[in-house]
């Protein structure tokens, strides 16, 4: 008997106007972090992206961005975060892998452009991601 396990690979969707209000978010927290929470829908591994909540009591300073989940409503479109690093780097940190929430993690670098974002798992490992 032949027995086959599906695998899925993973994807991100980014709506287009999702993607501007990350970027405009991101410039006016420069020269600080910004941290936003993603809402969105997960099937089959594809994960789209379609909405954005400024998190309460969140914390932000030029090397980090945070806030308590233990405030979060229990609420099943919170699917990630986004956060920027004004560095210019965007490779997640140690502490970002250390407090990832969610499926998804998107970074944004400066200068905060529709190329500057990027997508990880929270394996540290990088995910597509389209905008669309
Ligand atoms: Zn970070």
């Amino acid at each position: 008997m032949l027995f086959k396990k599906k695998k899925y690979e993973r994807k991100i969707l980014l709506q287009k106007d999702v993607l501007d209000s990350i970027l405009s978010f991101c410039k006016i927290k420069h020269p600080n972090e910004g941290i936003l929470i993603l809402k969105g829908k997960s099937k089959n591994g594809e994960i789209k992206i379609n909405g954005l909540v400024i998190p309460p009591f969140s914390e932000t300073g030029p090397t980090f961005a945070g806030f308590p989940h233990s405030f979060l409503p229990f609420d099943m479109s919170y699917i990630g975060i986004v956060h920027s690093h004004p560095s210019g780097s965007a490779e997640p940190s140690v502490t970002d892998l250390h407090n990832f929430f969610g499926l998804i993690s998107l970074i944004v670098k400066s200068p905060y452009d529709d190329d500057s974002i990027f997508a990880w798992d929270s394996n540290g490992n990088t995910v597509p991601l389209s905008i669309i």
